[in-house]
């Protein structure tokens, strides 16, 4: 499949291109689902950090259509990962229902970098929800002994079943159900995290990946409002809501 002039801007960008292969499907819950990968020596070539991402291209009618997916325990000597899909409507999402031993899908590393912050921050507030859970978990995995408080939006009653590491006693999740295109996230985030960060904000990191409305309106609210320093907010938006009155 030709990528299009998105692959032609990636190329242009140094982006390198990879050839995944499917080994095994699981379904996790009724809206969640990990597929298995070999890696197609990607691994090995590029190396690995944490909330590392790649762009899959799925095939949309012959058209190609490109989206972001992390990497869950990449293995670069076996040469192997899984990936994880909240499903919902969408090109990837009924990819991955479908998904069986032998698919393949291409892919593009391009963008993903990320380095823990350094000083190491010694306290940890994460913003996500089911679409940033594999990058929420790496970033825990990183950073096993830092205390931290998850807010974790959810839209389905099964998402409480959702393979979230924070179950250690410094782990604080904070659950809480999407309603008003994610007003409810952003109430309860403002209502507690100055609070929580009180007047020392030096040791503290910030990490949000929710939708794209959402996700902007906090980091601005983190980094205006509580004046966190560039440096220690990492804000990223991972998918884009419908428009109101859209369909
Ligand atoms: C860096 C990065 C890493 C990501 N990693 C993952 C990952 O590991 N797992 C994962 O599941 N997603 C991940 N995402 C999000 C994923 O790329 C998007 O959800 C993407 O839109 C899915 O593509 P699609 O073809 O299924 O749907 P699209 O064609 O993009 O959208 C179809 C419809 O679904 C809606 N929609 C899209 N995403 C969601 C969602 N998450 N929840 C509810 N409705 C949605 C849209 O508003 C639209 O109405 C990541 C995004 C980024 C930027």
């Amino acid at each position: 499949m030709g990528h299009g002039w998105e692959g032609v801007v990636l190329k242009l960008f140094r982006g390198r291109d990879f050839e995944f292969t499917v080994t095994g499907a699981e379904q996790v819950t009724d809206h969640y689902r990990r597929i298995h990968l070999a890696d197609g020596g990607m691994l090995a070539a590029t190396g690995v950090h944490p909330t590392m991402w790649v762009r899959l291209w799925f095939d949309d009618a012959g058209k190609p259509h490109q989206r972001a997916f992390t990497l869950v325990d990449p293995d670069p000597l076996q040469g192997t990962f899984s990936m994880e899909f909240a499903l919902h409507e969408g090109r990837a999402s009924d990819w991955a229902r479908d998904a069986k031993p032998g698919d393949r899908i291409e892919a593009t590393l391009q963008g993903s970098g990320f380095t823990v912050p350094d000083p190491p921050p010694s306290r940890l507030f994460v913003v996500g929800d089911a679409a940033s859970l594999p990058a929420v978990n790496s970033l825990l995995d990183v950073m096993p002994e830092v205390p931290a408080t998850i807010w974790f939006e959810t839209r389905h009653p099964s998402d409480a079943e959702l393979p979230l590491r924070a179950g250690a006693a410094h782990h604080e999740l904070r659950p809480v159900s999407r309603q008003d295109g994610g007003a409810a996230l952003v109430a309860e985030v403002k209502a507690a995290l100055p609070g929580l960060l009180g007047d020392d904000r030096s040791d503290a990191f910030v990490w949000i990946a929710c939708d794209t409305a959402t996700t902007r309106v906090l980091a601005a609210y983190v980094r205006k409002e509580l004046g966190l320093p560039k440096d220690r907010v990492n804000a990223l938006g991972y998918w884009r809501p419908e428009k109101p009155g859209a369909r």
